[in-house]
């Protein structure tokens, strides 16, 4: 990676990336023990000013990550169970441009024979670097076997979600998703996706899903700050619907595009200026 003129905010100072340092022995390095939350902005040409897309919202999921492993991230030579010396990094990384010419790739997945982690032991719920060892075996297998990504199932045997996104499937004209109880994490882009669907008039149910109910559904995608909204081309070698972009998952994703661009005034109030 360039990291020529990289800066990033570090321990309350604007920092080169070569000068932020943390102990290689730290809980946060060695355990993973850290919450972080990955905000996406979209650059707005019209008003010449880069949007943070639900910040709010993104810092209330970290205070609530934080809260649960009571840390952002620990620095210093502690174990696990240390509470000290905390710290923080924001860091913005350049991601490549939305382009609607995205709209038409999609994903080949399989089911995952790693399960979801669960409430029972690593909450899915909040975003912790150690639960990223549980996507990273779902990823890593998929790509041994020839397929973009995977998609995870619960304790439970139903579905959860992938190894960095959220899940919806189309059946008959109506959205399901994973309950929010189904191992998944509290998604923001989940949330905008039945939110928005709700005023294009497609109605969302929150229910547990079954493994065959994906193998026969309609149209299926994968949402998320960084995946935005990838549809689903197959799962495990069963074509969704016909293989292709499904048509409510494009006037979603159209939608969504403009929204995060702020294209749509109704939804400017969760657009915040970074400029
Ligand atoms: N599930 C997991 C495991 C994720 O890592 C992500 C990405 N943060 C998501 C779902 C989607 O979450 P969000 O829409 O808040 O980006």
């Amino acid at each position: 990676m360039n990291t020529v003129k990289r800066f990033i905010w570090f321990d309350g100072k604007i920092v080169d990336v070569n000068d932020a340092k943390i102990n290689v022995l730290s809980p946060t390095s060695q355990f993973g023990l850290n919450v972080f939350e990955g905000i996406r902005c979209y650059w707005n040409k019209q008003s010449q000013q880069l949007y943070a897309f639900r910040l709010e919202d993104h810092l209330k999921r970290l205070k609530r990550s934080q809260k649960l492993l009571q840390t952002l991230f620990v620095d210093g030579f502690g174990s696990w169970s240390s509470a000290s010396p905390v710290n923080m990094i924001i860091s913005p990384i350049q991601k490549a441009k939305t382009n609607p010419e995205y709209n038409k790739k999609g994903l080949n997945c399989c089911i995952s024979s790693w399960r979801r982690i669960s409430d029972s032991s690593l909450s899915p719920r909040i975003k912790c670097g150690a639960n990223y060892i549980n996507s990273r075996m779902a990823q890593l297998e998929a790509l041994k076997n020839g397929y973009d990504t995977a998609i995870f199932l619960n304790a439970h045997e139903t579905v959860s979600e992938g190894p960095g996104s959220c899940l919806f499937m189309v059946k008959d004209g109506v959205l399901y998703t994973p309950l929010l109880t189904d191992s998944v994490l509290e998604s923001i882009t989940r949330d905008t996706v039945m939110k928005i669907s709700k005023v294009l008039g497609i109605d969302t149910i929150e229910r547990s899903i079954d493994r065959t109910e994906l193998y026969t559904c309609d149209e299926a995608f994968l949402c998320g700050s960084a995946m935005e909204i990838t549809p689903i081309f197959s799962i495990d070698k069963y074509a969704v619907g016909d293989g292709a972009q499904g048509k409510i998952t494009k006037k979603i994703h159209v939608e969504y595009l403009k929204i995060v661009t702020g294209a749509v005034p109704e939804y400017l109030e969760w657009l915040t200026p970074i400029y």
